[in-house]
């Protein structure tokens, strides 16, 4: 239905009816496009005077979300310098060494911070309401998004003793397989999953700060939903939005 929209109207409107779309599902929350995401980061991150581009860059980001194909990162974002810290599944699994080396890869300006996006991901079906899932291209039936996640949970043949302990999904599975009852709701259910991902990297992020004299950092999650309708799924197309998740966390180092 909505394809047949895109072939009428412009790129613009589609996603005008997405946003408006996904509010009502979501309770009002706010509903940003790639470029939107974008200009709206850099506008906060202006405000506090955290600047990602030269001449007179004094921030460095670092970027985690899934390895997965669908996954795309906005234009604007993708020419930034940034560390890629993505994992099947978008979880934080670099450790506390994985920001010390950020750290250490920051410009040589006096009031130093550390910027780290945060980008889940989740498909949702608009034709019938539901998160969770996605067709990919040349694919004849809608398959789990993100993937890693529902194979981790759903698969019979997966057990942390049969997964080879040097993946990262070994590692993400011990994250997961614990909270597989937690909620069945799949936009739920991601939500409260790295909620608990984002408290662990904050205790990480404030030592590293510390250590390193830096001014601060800013933690910002979105989730990076792509929406697709039926009459998009036959070409495995679809379209990325981004909802802000509320456990953002900016900290300023006042030991400096
Ligand atoms: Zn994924």
């Amino acid at each position: 239905m909505l394809l047949q929209k895109y072939n009428v109207i412009g790129k613009e409107e589609v996603y005008a009816y997405i946003k408006e779309k996904l509010k009502q599902e979501l309770n009002g929350k706010e509903v940003y496009t790639p470029r939107e995401f974008v200009s709206n980061l850099r506008l906060e991150l202006s405000k506090k005077g955290i600047e990602l581009n030269s001449p007179h860059q004094n921030a460095i980001l670092g970027i985690i979300s899934c390895r997965d194909e669908v996954v795309k990162i906005p234009e604007g974002l993708r020419d930034l310098n940034y560390m890629d810290f993505s994992s099947l599944g978008a979880l934080y699994i670099s450790g506390k060494e994985g920001l010390e080396v950020l750290a250490h890869h920051l410009p040589e300006e006096k009031d130093k911070w550390i910027v780290l996006l945060h980008l889940p991901h989740i498909g949702y079906d608009m034709e019938n309401e539901k998160f969770g899932y996605i067709r990919r291209k040349g694919q004849k039936s809608d398959s789990p998004c993100c993937g890693a996640h529902a194979f981790l949970k759903e698969s019979k043949k997966v057990s942390g003793k049969n997964l080879n302990p040097y993946t990262e999904l070994h590692l993400i599975y011990q994250v997961i397989a614990n909270k597989a009852k937690v909620k069945n709701d799949p936009y739920e259910w991601t939500k409260s999953l790295y909620k608990e991902n984002a408290f662990y990297l904050a205790e990480a992020l404030i030592e590293v700060v510390k250590e390193n004299a830096l001014m601060g950092f800013f933690y910002l999650p979105y989730l990076q939903v792509h929406v697709q309708d039926n009459g998009m799924k036959e070409e495995g197309i679809h379209y990325d939005v981004f909802i802000p998740l509320e456990f953002r966390i900016f900290y300023q180092n006042d030991q400096r």
